[in-house]
């Protein structure tokens, strides 16, 4: 079975910073399908913003089983609706990668219910990734850690749930740490944030990041039918209850009357 991934770019600032746009000529968002794409097992897409529904019509949506998102400039730009959908894909079992700004994208902050907010600071210092959880399928092949020679620092105190598992904490030169890489699961969807991924280093070009990148599409993957009744009630009326129940007590709605709230 091919995964079919998606990668979201909001795709500003190669298009008007030389300096990134000389590191990624196409994007970022096509450096990183390239490099899913080695993977036999990944077929890889991309969608922009500045596309017709930001490029996430639901029906590309229903097809997709992993989306990656990076995003910085223009979050607020991206439309509430597809927000909402791309949410609601999430809880039917789409998996959802967040890379690096994407911390502060409305999909991300919606997920989690939390700020999202952290330290950072653009000085170009080292940052080791550390696989913290070295027999996580998303670490397989990493090593003890990745070396970056040049990274954005993003410090703690990292404003999100407690994630399900730690699987990178990043050293940054400078003295701060970082949980950079962190799973989720909001209904059938699984959800990884990674941080490494600033505009002006060259980091999606690295052989470890790139694998990263490929082994969380591979996590993130849930084979299972989309939870397509997620929305619909979870209950049933009285008389198909699987018991045999007779009203009891007092009741506002009509005798038997179920639903979802
Ligand atoms: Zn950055």
């Amino acid at each position: 079975m091919t995964i079919r991934a998606v990668v979201w770019n909001e795709f500003l600032h190669e298009r008007h910073d030389a300096e990134v746009r000389a590191i990624y000529p196409d994007g970022i968002h096509a450096t990183i399908a390239r490099a899913l794409a080695v993977d036999g097992g990944i077929s890889a897409a991309t969608a922009t913003l500045d596309q017709p529904e930001h490029g996430l019509s639901q029906g590309l949506l229903d097809a997709t089983d992993v989306l990656l998102w990076w995003g910085h400039r223009a979050h607020g730009d991206v439309s509430d609706d597809i927000v909402r959908r791309v949410q609601q894909r999430v809880a039917e079992g789409m998996g959802l990668i967040v890379l690096h700004s994407g911390h502060f994208s409305k999909i991300f902050k919606t997920l989690m219910g939390s700020p999202c907010s952290l330290r950072w600071r653009e000085a170009g210092e080292k940052e080791r990734v550390w696989a913290i959880n070295p027999s996580h399928p998303i670490a397989r092949g990493i090593g003890p850690c990745i070396e970056l020679p040049n990274g954005e620092m993003y410090g703690e105190p990292f404003l999100v749930p407690e994630p399900l598992e730690t699987v990178f904490i990043s050293w940054f030169e400078g003295g701060e740490v970082f949980r950079s890489g962190l799973t989720y699961q909001r209904g059938a969807g699984r959800i990884f944030y990674f941080s490494p991924g600033h505009e002006t280093y060259p980091i999606y070009h690295d052989a470890a990041i790139q694998q990263v990148l490929r082994n969380a599409v591979h996590w993130a993957h849930n084979p299972a039918p989309a939870w397509k009744d997620v929305s619909d009630a979870p209950n049933v009326p009285i008389e198909r209850a699987r018991e045999r129940i007779v009203q009891q007590g007092a009741t506002l709605h009509k005798p038997g009357e179920a639903g979802l709230r």
